[in-house]
Parts: C-alpha cells; structure tokens; sequence
C-alpha cells in the first residue's frame, strides 16, 4: 500500500536530519518520533535505524550531551520502538500485526494480502487487523455459496448461525443481505420457524455490534454505519498501491 500521509512526510525530514534508517517506509513515523528523542538530549548525534530479525533497533554515535544529571533516553527509545513497531505495518504506517511469512514482519491486512496474492486487486477496504475470531471464520467460510461479499468482520457471527443450522437439518441453507450496518439473513432450512427468528435477530443484533470491516465491537451510544472510528479513518486514506520494494529486508526477502 501506499504509505500514509504523514508517514510518508518523514522520511525526507529523517534525511535531512542526518538520520540513516535501513527500515520499511511505514516506520518512518515512529524513526522520527524517536530520534527526535535521541537529538534532544544529545544533539550532533549520528543515529542509525536497523531492523535485526524484523525488530526496529536504534544506534547512535557521538553528539554533545546536555544535561549528564538527565535520564539516558536509551532506554526509552528502545521500549519505545518496540511498543510502537508492534502494531504498525512496516510497509504503509498503517495498523498491522505480526505475519509468520515470509519472514517475522509487522504487516498491516492489507500489505499482507498483496504480498501473498501478487497482481489481485484489494478486496477489502484497508482497515485495522481483523480480530482473530473473525479471520479464523472467514477462513472457515471460504468458499463457501452465496458467501463472497461477506464483510471479514462479520464472519464470526455468520459462522455461528451456520452451525446452529447444520445442527437443524444438513440441507439448510441461507442467504445473507448486506443492509450496511448490519446482515439480514433469509433462510431455505426445514426447521421451527419460531429458531430461524431468534438465528435472524442473533445476526442482525450482533452484526449491528460489531464493525463490518475489523469485527472489534462498536460504541453503543454513538452512529457508526457499521465501522469503527479507526476502520473510517483507513477507509479515508484510500487503497492506492506502489510496488512493494523490499530489496533490504532481512532473512533473504527480496521484492522478486
Ligand atoms: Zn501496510
Ligand atoms: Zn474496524
């Protein structure tokens, strides 16, 4: 993916300050943040950023220190990188989680689905990392008919409807409507009406919960449309891709 806005506005500010940083673009953001800390307390620095077995390291060298009474920022800074590497894709900026392949690497879902499906269009809005219920269902449904516009997020729920109705009678079968903040679900199954409400009302009353592109659930009191504050903030931000340049990755990861 593209890197974010501001993400992409540090890396020329990271240069201009000396800083060397052999790490993805989406890191650049959080390299500033910390060398801005590191330059503080100890200005003239030369500081370098490396990325060891997928993990953001800081080094640096020289410099004149300020204040020899005041708190060694070292520290800090490494707590730091690691606190906030471990949620942001290396690749765009944006909220990622750590993905086995091909090597360690925080990706966001969408960097991961690029990475692993080359040359597909992006079928999902970028969003936060789906919830691990809902990408263990969505998994579980691939393939599933009448099934291929499911929003991720809201797999879980249709999963569980499935199951109470595999328990009812094994031709069951159903049909979901994406009404936008919640599923309707119309059911071709040979069992008590009086069930295949209450499976309705379940789905619609949890789908209406919990947010269609992620499946983190939804602030009660406020109007949603069906998505997190942090899924439309993503959505915002738009789907344009760039080739994916990850010549200098570690562990023999190259872009070809
Ligand atoms: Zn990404
Ligand atoms: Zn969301």
């Amino acid at each position: 993916m593209a890197p974010l806005p501001d993400v992409a506005a540090a890396t020329p500010i990271l240069k201009s300050l000396g800083v060397t940083a052999r790490i993805g673009p989406g890191w650049s953001l959080i390299a500033l943040a910390l060398a801005t800390i590191a330059l503080t307390n100890r200005p003239g620095r030369h500081i370098t950023f490396d990325r060891p077995a997928g993990s953001l390291v800081i080094r640096t060298r020289g410099g004149t220190r300020l204040d020899h009474t005041a708190t060694k920022p070292k520290d800090l800074t490494n707590s730091l990188a690691n606190l906030l590497t471990a949620t942001t894709c290396e690749l765009c900026g944006r909220p990622g989680r750590l993905h086995p392949w091909p090597a360690p690497t925080i990706l966001c879902d969408a960097c991961a689905f690029l990475i692993e499906n080359p040359g597909h269009r992006l079928p999902f809005q970028p969003r936060l990392p789906l919830v691990e219920s809902a990408r263990n269902a969505a998994h579980e449904l691939e393939g599933s008919p009448g099934l291929d516009d499911l929003p991720a997020g809201w797999a879980q729920r249709v999963l569980m409807v499935f199951s109470y109705l595999r328990g009812l009678d094994p031709a069951g079968s159903l049909t979901v409507e994406d009404q936008r903040t919640f599923l309707h679900v119309q059911f071709d199954a040979d069992a008590d009406e009086t069930v295949l409400r209450l499976l309705r009302v379940l789905l619609m009353t949890g789908t209406a919960a919990s947010c269609r592109h992620c499946g983190r659930t939804l602030p009660r009191k406020r109007p949603h449309l069906g998505q997190c504050d942090g899924c439309i903030e993503l959505g915002e931000f738009g789907d344009e891709t760039v080739p994916i340049e990850v010549g200098w990755f570690a562990d023999g990861w190259r872009a070809e």
